[in-house]
């Protein structure tokens, strides 16, 4: 069915579209095949179908063929596989020693690419998955045997180096290691892993071998600077995609609104999104919907099953998300790409490669945060010849709601590259410290990541690691350091059954607390469930299945203080300052909303223990006596507050979640009002600095989004934040413009006063919600 009917079934009147873009389709070049593939490997791939090559294939191929690190960065579906793949099937069937590291972010694609693989009858290929669930006998063969072996960062990081000594003939023959998804690794969990890839080449040149790295990314700006960031070495990039597109419509929508007492109000994001998938799945229209949190996309899922009430294809309707046994991951995996069902509603686990061909539509409920991730996710759609549609439902916040009323910026920006920096002191001196462990530093490699010497003499200070006469580093701690790649990781807390001990989903540490307290809703595949106990020792939540009438939403206390100010800039009655903070906070109690409705039934006090966070913030005060005419300054403060956040995803990758903020009429540091945001990450994640660098553009961006919304006195649009503590409570709109209208005003243009630079604590850790590789 071509788009423009599907967009007009979706809405009689399509009164939310704000804009539809079309992507016109793209004719396929081909080429040779390279003449140093063999006629095995060839035939080989023919029986699969694969006859010829697009250019961009062929050139990766033989970069990596004849030796230089190379990625590409084409568009979805446009076969990257066959970029490494024809290296690695090569040196398989010329019968030669060298071995292959497949690497993917996840757990579920490294599975997913054995799986295509293992369906190439290739000569010589000696195929292995080695992840968490692989039993040691497997592991034992997979370390003598195997010449590819698919995996992922964690276990590299976690048990190929520090049993380094089993992966010897391994590591010592290691000809190509394939980074897949490279752009996913960006920010601290991307420094995370340049460091261990570093890890692992600095071993496999001890055992005597020179890998050549070949990586696959999405789109991306300049991804051979990001592949030479993960790496440490000069690297190629082939960024021209020769694969044919059936082209797209791609229509920005915002969800219908409707006055109540004279406030407009929007009609909820993920309902609109339950209701879009519903429709399109009543049509037999494949439609992946993706949605921002695990437990929106239980409830579209279930929303949308329930609005096609007795039609079978109800039950061809299902939700994905990480936090689900492996198992049923897979099974879902299956019935998708085989067609059974129809509707997913899932959230950015499925935005990766595994293969999901034969989609017809995606919804996006909300922006996705990057503009990265908005084409990998709109790029789901449409294999086949048919136009594919993508929509994206604008979420009720300042960023969303720009974004619509912009499509410019989405359509004519260049996708954001994806940054992260490896000499982060916080990361650097964990991988220093395990790096050590392994064979001793030398001063060489040291010299390979800027900062590490002064990181490393601090290590020596620490009594961590000792310099010996001759310059090498060895480790001199007693146990081996605990470094996380993405933090408190996916083996968090278990949910389990009361009754029967059945084990239904997981949960991380950190998002515990807010999710699965006592008495916390909580709902899984379309199930909801009531949280009898959370046993924070044990790491398990004890549940029952239960439909009450009403829903959870949990309560938290912030307390900030300021640990020391690393730059400022004195502007009069504003200062701008970037530095160290330490954050603490409590999820004190509950509060029972009626469904529907969302009146409060009661709140319930919980004790549950603080968490404290160490990280970089930016903060800003202006003296009382600047501004005498704003009655409810803090308000007008908490306003500012709220829509700066909403804001910062356009100047600083990263989205609301990741950061968070704080604002007082008198800060007992500061002793002034003062407005903080900081990294929602342990020694910071770089978003605060960038929101000090850029701080008028920031602020400037934050103060019109506040002014051109429609509202009276501040909505989710502009100025309220779906997880303030305080449930929204004061907020002064007009203030919070007048003061940011003041501290912009204060700008002298001139550069911050450096005070100290970054000081490293070794700690650090970020994820993306649902780009956990399981248990790796
Ligand atoms: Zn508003
Ligand atoms: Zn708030």
């Amino acid at each position: 069915m071509p788009s423009d009917q599907l967009i007009s079934a979706l809405s009689a009147d399509t009164e939310g579209m704000r804009h539809l873009r079309r992507v016109p389709p793209r004719r396929s070049a081909h080429t040779d095949w390279p003449e140093w593939v063999p006629e095995e490997v060839r035939r080989a791939l023919a029986d699969n179908g694969i006859v010829q090559l697009w250019p961009h294939q062929a050139e990766a191929a033989t970069r990596a063929y004849e030796g230089g690190d190379v990625v590409v960065a084409t568009g979805t579906a446009s076969g990257k596989s066959l970029a490494y793949l024809l290296p690695v099937l090569t040196e398989a069937a010329n019968g030669s020693e060298g071995r292959s590291l497949y690497l993917a972010p996840t757990k579920a694609l490294a599975a997913d690419q054995a799986r295509a693989v293992g369906e190439f009858d290739a000569p010589g290929l000696i195929p292995a998955i080695v992840d968490g669930d692989t039993p040691y006998e497997h592991r034992r063969w997979a370390q003598r045997f195997a010449n590819l072996v698919f995996s992922n960062p964690d276990l590299v990081h976690h048990s190929i180096l520090p049993r380094h000594r089993f992966w010897r003939s391994f590591l010592s023959n290691l000809k190509y290691v394939v980074v897949d998804e490279c752009h996913i690794y960006r920010g601290v969990f991307g420094a995370h892993v340049a460091l261990t890839l570093r890890r692992l080449l600095r071993l496999a040149e001890h055992y005597g071998s020179s890998p050549t790295v070949i990586a696959a990314s999405a789109t991306a700006a300049d991804p051979a600077a990001s592949l030479s960031t993960l790496t440490g070495r000069p690297a190629a990039q082939v960024t021209v995609d020769a694969s044919p597109s059936p082209g797209a419509s791609i229509a920005l929508w915002e969800p219908e609104t409707y006055e109540i007492e004279g406030e407009p109000q929007k009609a909820s994001t993920l309902s609109e999104t339950a209701r879009m998938l519903a429709q399109l799945t009543r049509r037999g229209i494949r439609t992946l919907a993706f949605v921002p949190s695990r437990r929106g996309a239980e409830i579209v899922a279930a929303e949308a099953r329930s609005r096609l009430g007795a039609d079978p294809k109800a039950d061809r309707i299902a939700a994905y998300r990480a936090g689900y046994l492996r198992e049923h991951r897979r099974d879902l995996e299956a019935d998708l790409r085989e067609g059974r069902l129809l509707g997913v509603a899932t959230t950015n686990a499925l935005e990766l490669g595994i293969d999901v061909t034969g989609l017809d539509a995606v919804i996006l409920c909300g922006y996705p945060g990057r503009l990265a991730s908005f084409w990998q996710q709109v790029g789901r759609a449409g294999r086949g010849e048919t136009e594919a549609l993508a929509i994206m439902l604008a979420k009720d916040d300042p960023l969303d709601t720009y974004l619509v009323h912009h499509p410019e910026a989405i359509f004519d920006k260049p996708v954001e590259a994806s940054v992260c920096d490896p000499s982060n002191p916080y990361v650097l001196a964990g991988h220093l410290c395990l790096a050590a462990e392994e064979l001793p530093l030398r001063e060489s490699d040291l010299d390979k990541i800027p900062g590490s010497r002064e990181v490393a003499e601090q290590l020596c200070e620490q009594k961590l690691l000792r310099r010996r006469p001759g310059g090498r580093y060895y480790w001199v701690g007693s146990e081996r350091p605990e470094v996380t790649l993405r933090g408190s990781g996916p083996m968090g807390v278990d949910i389990a059954e009361t009754s029967t001990g059945r084990l239904i989903g997981t949960v991380d540490a950190a998002a515990s607390h807010r999710l699965v307290h006592r008495g916390a809703l909580y709902l899984h595949q379309g199930e909801s469930y009531v949280v009898d106990e959370l046993d924070l020792d044990d790491g398990i939540a004890l549940v029952h299945a239960a439909k009450p009438p009403w829903t959870t939403s949990a309560q938290e206390i912030t307390h900030l203080e300021i640990l020391s100010t690393r730059e400022h800039r004195e502007m009069g009655e504003v200062t701008m300052c970037l530095g160290e903070v330490e954050v603490t906070s409590a999820v004190i109690s509950y509060q029972r909303r009626r469904i529907p409705g969302g009146e409060v039934i009661d709140t319930q006090a919980l004790d549950l223990p603080p968490q404290t966070l160490k990280t970089v913030a930016v903060w800003w005060t202006v003296a009382p006596e600047a501004m005498p005419g704003i009655s409810d300054l803090p308000g007008a403060l908490h306003a500012a507050e709220h829509a700066s956040i909403g804001l910062l995803p356009l100047i600083a990758t990263c989205d609301r979640w990741d950061i968070g903020g704080l604002s007082t009429a008198a800060h007992p540091d500061t002793e002034l009002p003062t407005v903080f945001v900081y990294d929602g990450h342990p020694g910071g994640a770089g978003f605060a600095e960038q929101a000090f660098r850029k701080w008028t553009d920031w602020l400037g961006a934050t103060k019109g989004a506040i002014e051109a919304c429609e509202c009276k006195a501040g909505c989710p649009s502009c100025i309220q934040s779906p997880k303030c503590g305080n449930g929204n409570e004061p907020l002064d709109k007009t203030g919070s413009v007048r003061i940011l209208d003041l501290v912009l005003a204060a700008d002298d243009g001139e550069p911050p006063v450096v005070l100290h630079a970054a000081t490293p604590v070794p700690a650090a850790t970020e994820a993306d919600e649902d780009l956990w590789p399981g248990d790796f």
